[in-house]
């Protein structure tokens, strides 16, 4: 049966009265490395071929091969006490915490091996006691919010909006599934189901065979997309390439900031009301900028880098704590009111349509200038310690919805960068392109092309724009829409390709109108994604780009994708 069915199989049979009797066969279930395993042994018997093998396997199930998993015994014998969105895959299990501090300190100072960061939801500021935790469980915020990402870039479980914890952050705790839960208590969480259990759970490490490498050989050998990551930093970007990144997609700028030693210089920074004391903050902020992107180039080694100028609103930077704020008047000479004043001034009721992305460079010049600095600065410095790698930096401006004001940034940026290869005699080569992540961007793309050498589809805030609803609260709301069956899946996390795809379609067909050889690729957290994949193979696109560890899952679907469109 499994020569005929050129597949392992799960039989069912009787003998009555010294009769055999075959009562059914199907192709047998089989676990993630089960599947590398028969699929590298069907081959080795001849019995099917690489592109059979590739074709076989199912993309999301490497998950369970990149990331640790619940003992199967142990989770049996747990109970479930409630889900939510299946954030970043892998399974944790661990003290509950409830700030990114006091997991840093749990696990660095108290030696703490296991702990879970329960938020509300998480902001920059928390990076650092995301990177100790096992794993993170926030109340608000969807599949793009910002622990989802930040925990799939880190390969770290996370299950996000669970709107049914009623948490007292004060007092550290919250109940959930009829449960309290304290500082300290024992939790599980499953990012690859959302599944959350209130207990300690024991997990097994990941494990790679052999059939891993081999499967992805094959994978590598029929796709025609490339794969890239989203990484901002040499570690993440070095996981990445080790699970065979082609380049980096997506580097996200602003997560540098928020780093302690340079979070200060910001505020001053954005508390500044003059061009000189901005422009003094962001000459402390420079070097710090530089170092971070000629690590990343010695990390990639000649691949290419796409660099994100910086993005989010600029409010997302300032103090909340009262000492911090006191710190911060006291270093620039204000008073405490004075920098509540400035941090009320930058209130918006709609941060993620106001004002960031681009719009912060049409405001300040001077950001971009000191970004644009640190790139080109990097490559140079890089270049001239490797030439063999013929850096070429490719700078990303994001959230442009207009050609003009594509061509302000663009023209900061091209003559910075000139007049800095100039001083330095330098021959470096530099790109500038855009993200597409406006539906105005879209439809103009033919517009858009005449000042962009790349389009990269940022389908997170696409997705958000497209649809009208935010990225972090359509969480709450979305689930009655799966009920009532008005949308099947996330759209944040699996791409619509009727509204957003068409409008990736027009976007790639005018951008290449004007530039044929446009160069395109998607950043959004969907180039992930195994659907969303070979839409992109099918639109055209040159390029995917995701987190780490969604890299082998991303070259075995492109490989897929290429496989089905040629049959
Ligand atoms: C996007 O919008 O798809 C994107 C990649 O950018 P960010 O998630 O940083 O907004
Ligand atoms: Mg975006």
């Amino acid at each position: 049966l499994e020569k005929h069915y050129r597949d392992m199989q799960d039989m069912e049979f009787t003998i009555e009265e010294g009769k055999l009797f075959m009562l059914q066969t199907r192709n047998g279930k089989r676990t993630a490395a089960a599947a590398m395993k028969i699929a590298c042994d069907l081959v080795d018997e001849k019995m099917i071929k690489p592109k059979d093998a590739v074709l076989m396997l199912d993309p999301k199930q490497l998950d369970a091969l990149l990331h640790p998993q619940f003992d199967a015994k142990a989770l049996k014998a747990a109970k479930k006490i409630a889900s939510a969105l299946p954030a970043s895959p892998g399974a944790a299990t661990g003290k509950i915490v409830f700030t990114a501090q006091d997991a840093t300190e749990w696990v660095t100072e108290r030696g703490e091996k296991k702990v879970i960061l329960v938020r509300l939801e998480t902001s920059p500021e928390d990076i650092e006691g995301m990177h100790y935790s096992q794993g993170i469980l926030t109340v608000r915020g969807g599949m793009t919010s910002h622990a989802a990402v930040v925990a799939r870039g880190m390969g770290t479980c996370c299950v996000s909006g669970c709107g049914d914890i009623k948490i007292d952050e004060e007092n550290k705790t919250f109940e959930l599934g009829g449960m309290t839960f304290k500082e300290g208590d024992w939790i599980s969480l499953d990012g690859s189901t959302g599944n959350i259990y209130g207990e300690e759970i024991p997990t097994v490490p990941a494990k790679l065979t052999g059939d891993f490498a081999r499967v992805m050989e094959w994978a590598d050998k029929f796709r025609k997309l490339k794969v890239r990551t989203n990484a901002d930093t040499p570690k993440d970007a070095k996981q990445a390439k080790d699970f065979g990144a082609e380049g980096i997609g997506l580097c996200r700028t602003e997560h540098m900031f928020f780093e302690e030693s340079r979070i200060k210089a910001v505020r001053e920074m954005i508390c500044s009301d003059t061009l000189e004391g901005r422009e003094k903050a962001l000459a402390k902020i420079l070097p710090m900028q530089q170092n971070d992107f000629e690590q990343i180039y010695e990390t990639l080694e000649g691949l290419p880098v796409t660099i994100r100028f910086l993005d989010p609103p600029l409010h997302e930077f300032l103090p909340t704590d009262e000492a911090d704020i006191a710190d911060l008047a006291n270093t620039m000479g204000k008073t405490v009111d004075d920098i509540k004043a400035i941090i009320r001034s930058l209130h918006e009721f709609n941060p993620m349509m106001g004002h960031r992305g681009c719009r912060l460079s049409v405001t300040y010049p001077e950001i971009a200038v000191m970004q644009t600095k640190a790139v080109i600065g990097a490559a140079i410095k890089i270049s001239e310690k490797h030439p063999e790698w013929k850096i070429v930096p490719e700078i990303m401006i994001p959230l442009v919805g207009e050609v003009k004001e594509l061509a302000y940034v663009k023209n900061i940026v091209t003559e910075t960068a000139k007049a800095m290869i100039k001083e330095n005699k330098s021959k470096l080569k530099f790109k500038i392109g855009t993200m597409i992540e406006i539906p105005r961007a879209a439809i103009t793309a033919d517009e858009i092309a005449t000042e962009a050498e790349f389009f990269s589809f940022g389908t997170n805030d696409l997705t958000q724009m497209t649809f009208g609803f935010s990225r972090d609260d359509a969480g709450k709301f979305l689930k009655d829409y799966y009920d009532k069956k008005i949308y099947e899946s996330d759209p944040f996390a699996k791409l619509d390709q009727k509204g957003v795809g068409q409008l990736i379609k027009i976007a790639a067909r005018l951008g290449r109108e004007t530039r044929s050889n446009l160069h395109l690729g998607i950043c959004g957290e969907h180039g992930g994604d195994p659907s969303t994949i070979e839409f992109c193979h099918n639109v055209g696109l040159d390029y995917v780009s995701c987190s780490p560890y969604r890299v082998p899952i991303a070259r075995l679907a492109a490989a897929q994708a290429a496989l089905k469109s040629a049959n």
